[in-house]
């Protein structure tokens, strides 16, 4: 198996420091392997991704030396793929339309139900308002979501993925309590039908043959849906890296809200490429 990873930035916000990091070193990783790295624009938030900031992420990612090859896949010109693979997770009774709001949701979570778990690691966990509707009642305007308790009764193994460690030791992580973490996932979004990054991504991965993801850790829940949707949509489970998070001083995760750490920031201040290399700890 050659190794093919991919770096998959959101054209949302300017790139910062841990971006530089995460793609130095999945490019890194694959030189090493004598394999490839793709670049993919995962532009499916329409409200939220904007033209200038992916011409900035070609523009930086240049300037840091990375070269890939092209075209670029863009996720926005995906759409078809994406519905296909919902229609064939509809088939299989795994998909229901949510009419649900924000509010709507945090209301119902506040209401006392014994025995949910109400808050996951990623805030609110979905309480299941509208999980007994059928996709024949969906109406203009829901979002549809993933059935994952159903989802996970249907598997007939258990849900295991490999991680890797830099020095390409594996070892099997198993995917657990789905129904608390992300509990039942948006696949489709309400707001423009876009598809939401978990279907996406999964679609994507497979479709380029990536064998390795590598990706923050902040990511390690995200990869048990998308492990589960693999196995449910009979698709390639990837090795993944998760890599830890480069943080700024009072140690909280880089946001792309924050300008500080942007790249086109350093480079607006004259630092050179082999800076952020040294700044993330991947320097010569
Ligand atoms: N588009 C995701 C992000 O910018 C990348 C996720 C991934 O690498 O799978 O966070």
């Amino acid at each position: 198996m050659s190794f093919k990873t991919r770096f998959a930035p959101s054209p949302t916000g300017p790139l910062h420091l841990g971006h530089a990091y995460s793609a130095i070193l999945a490019y890194n990783m694959a030189l090493e392997a004598k394999g490839e790295c793709l670049l993919r624009i995962e532009n499916t938030d329409s409200t939220r991704c904007r033209p200038e900031w992916e011409e900035q992420i070609y523009s930086d990612l240049a300037w840091l030396g990375l070269v890939w090859p092209t075209p670029v896949l863009r996720q926005s010109d995906r759409k078809s793929a994406y519905d296909a693979a919902i229609s064939k997770l509809s088939q299989m009774g795994l998909i229901f339309p949510c009419s649900c709001r924000r509010g709507d949701i945090a209301a119902a979570v506040s209401a006392p139900q014994e025995g949910v778990s109400q808050f996951g690691p990623h805030g609110r966990i979905y309480p299941g308002t509208c999980r007994d509707r059928s996709l024949s009642e969906e109406r203009k305007g829901d979002a549809l979501r993933l059935n994952i308790s159903k989802a996970v009764d249907m598997l007939t193994e258990n849900l295991i993925y490999m991680e890797t460690g830099l020095d390409a030791g594996q070892k099997a992580i198993a995917c657990k309590n789905l129904e608390n973490t992300m509990g039942d996932v948006v696949l489709r979004r309400r707001i423009h039908g876009d598809t939401a990054y978990h279907l996406a991504v999964v679609i994507d991965d497979n479709e380029q043959s990536i064998t390795h993801v590598v990706r923050g850790e902040d990511l390690q829940d995200a990869t048990q849906i998308h492990v589960l949707l693999q196995r449910l949509l009979d698709l390639k489970i990837p090795v993944f890296h998760h890599h830890a998070l480069i943080r700024d001083e009072e140690q909280k995760r880089l946001a792309k809200r924050t300008d500080a750490k942007a790249l086109s920031n350093y480079r607006a201040n004259g630092a050179t490429p082999d800076d952020i290399r040294h700044l993330v700890g991947l320097g010569f």
